[in-house]
């Protein structure tokens, strides 16, 4: 059985601790790995050599740092192929979908090649007699970052990538159930010449977690994971003095209006509601067609659509949309979930509870499930089922689709899909949610913007990645300067006459 570790001081080392995660392959339901859990006094001894490792970090100069993520942004491409391999072996996606795991991940950091413009500072000239004020921004110190299990590549890589270009140390604990391509990843940190200490990848559980949030040297963390987790997080991280920015769950509703293109419409919701499992925090899982008539219309959209999904292993070819959930667990509170739906009165019109595949029965697969006449009291509506289960919910206007969205406890994403510009302008503009796509299911922001929900989807007051994500990492110091007058103005430095 293999045995992961982790990565201190610039390699792997085994755990001490004789406590181990299982990892599973979701695809075949067989372990493949045990991965050591950390005791509080690894984690000290990771922190200790990230805290004099980032001395220097911080006081290399910004061009240099830069050149570092260069070369990091073309060892992951070099690597691309390895990398969506150990992607798709831990965590079940499809390759093309584990590729563009890699590929938004690596977006951030290539705004990362920029950082010398992006932690520019203020000048103020003569802003008094003599006096000039200036702003800079420092690193904060030695970081953490605690990641979910559904984005192996891109969410560590939203964490480590800003807090380490804005010349921090970084602690990253990425989740137990997909460890290794965090680890690679750190590999090709320091072969790209990131100096050792810098980035500590140290695997664990609540234990570790508990022990990072109550660590004096941490000043700040970022997570990402589920809300329960978030808010717990940023309470106590907040409780001891430090900076937390905390992302959670979601709830995401597309409103489909009467005057939407639905073989487009149809589209989106297949690509954004089945993909990845519906594993992503930004699927739609939630569809509100306006009126009846664009209701019926669209579930005889989608029904043949999802009858066409290819449900399997990644190993099975580029062609299959979407593979298994993250553990049997998941597989069986999904299907318990769909099991509430049909009991509190809602219509399964596709139903994905028995899928199995021939060579795969122990693997952890849902079939692709459709809930029409969804109401916002069902647990099914209710709850984040975080698989591929698609509800739609029947608005009779404009007005309750947008109260259903507004009312949400969640807040990360949503869509509107309309061919009326007013509607779409409307809609941007009241919709209580951070990120909003017209005519796009997904609207997860370019990396040279930032990332985040509202409500209960994000606990703190910046964003990740993009501008916000270097705010987050460094703190503002400001200079008021005087210099009174020398040498320009009392020395006597001509050849003078005498009086
Ligand atoms: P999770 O909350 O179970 O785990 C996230 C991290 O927290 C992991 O590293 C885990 O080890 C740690 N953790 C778990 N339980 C803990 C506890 N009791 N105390 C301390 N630490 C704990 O989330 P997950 O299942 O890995 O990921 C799925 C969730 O993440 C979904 O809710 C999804 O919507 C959310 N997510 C949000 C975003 C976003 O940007 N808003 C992005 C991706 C995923």
């Amino acid at each position: 059985m293999q045995k992961i570790g982790h990565w201190i001081d610039g390699k792997m080392v085994d755990g001490t601790s004789g406590r181990f995660a299982e990892v599973f392959n979701p695809a075949t339901g067989e372990k493949q790995a045990e991965l050591a859990l950390a005791t509080p006094a690894e984690l000290n001894a990771a922190i200790a050599s990230a805290e004099k490792a980032q001395v220097k970090w911080a006081a290399t100069n910004p061009q240099r740092r830069a050149r570092v993520f260069m070369a990091f942004g073309a060892l992951i491409n070099r690597d691309m192929e390895i990398l969506a391999e150990m992607v798709s072996r831990e965590h079940g996606k499809t390759i093309p979908d584990a590729r563009g795991d890699i590929q938004r991940g690596l977006e951030v950091v290539e705004v990362c090649m920029g950082l010398p413009a992006q932690l520019k500072g203020e000048f103020t000239d003569s802003a008094g007699p003599g006096i000039d004020l200036y702003a800079m921004r420092q690193a904060l110190g030695v970081v953490a970052g605690i990641t979910p299990f559904n984005f192996p590549a891109m969410i560590p890589l939203w964490k480590m990538a800003p807090a380490i270009a804005s010349g921090n140390a970084m602690i990253l604990k990425p989740s137990e159930r997909c460890p290794s391509t965090a680890l690679h990843l750190a590999k090709l940190f320091q072969e790209a010449g990131l100096p050792d200490g810098v980035l500590q990848v140290v695997n664990g559980d609540k234990e570790i977690v508990d022990a990072i949030l109550d660590h004096d040297t941490i000043q700040a963390v970022g997570f990402v994971g589920s809300t329960p987790i978030a808010q717990y997080i940023y309470g106590r991280a907040a409780t001891n003095g430090k900076r937390a920015q905390c992302f959670g769950g979601a709830k995401n509703h597309m409103i489909i209006m009467p005057d939407a293109d639905l073989d487009k419409a149809a589209d989106a919701l297949i690509g954004a509601g089945y993909g990845a499992a519906g594993e992503r925090c930004m699927a739609i899982s939630v569809a509100v067609p306006v009126g009846q008539k664009t209701a019926d219309a669209l579930i005889e959209k989608l029904v043949p659509r999802i009858e066409k999904l290819k449900v399997g292993p990644y190993t099975a070819g580029e062609d299959v949309d979407f593979g298994p959930v993250i553990t049997a667990a998941s597989a069986a509170r999904i299907k318990g979930l769909i099991d509430s739906g049909v009991e509190q009165g809602a219509d399964l019109v596709v139903d994905g509870r028995d899928f199995k595949l021939q060579g795969y029965e122990n693997g952890f697969f849902v079939g692709a499930t459709l809930f029409d006449n969804v109401t916002a009291d069902m647990e099914i509506y209710k709850q984040e089922i975080f698989g591929p289960v698609l509800c739609q919910v029947r608005a009779e206007s404009y007005e309750e689709a947008l109260n259903l969205v507004m009312e949400n406890e969640f807040g990360n994403g949503t869509a509107i899909y309309t061919a009326d510009g007013d509607t779409a302008r409307d809609f941007a503009s009241r919709v209580n949610v951070g990120m909003v796509g017209i005519n796009f299911p997904i609207p997860v922001p370019l990396s040279y913007y930032s990332f985040g929900g509202w409500k209960k989807s994000a606990f703190g007051d910046l964003n990740q990645y993009g501008p916000d994500a270097f705010k987050f990492y460094t703190k503002t110091k400001t200079v008021t300067a005087r210099w009174f007058s020398g040498i320009k103005d009392g020395a006597a430095l001509n050849f003078k006459a005498m009086d």
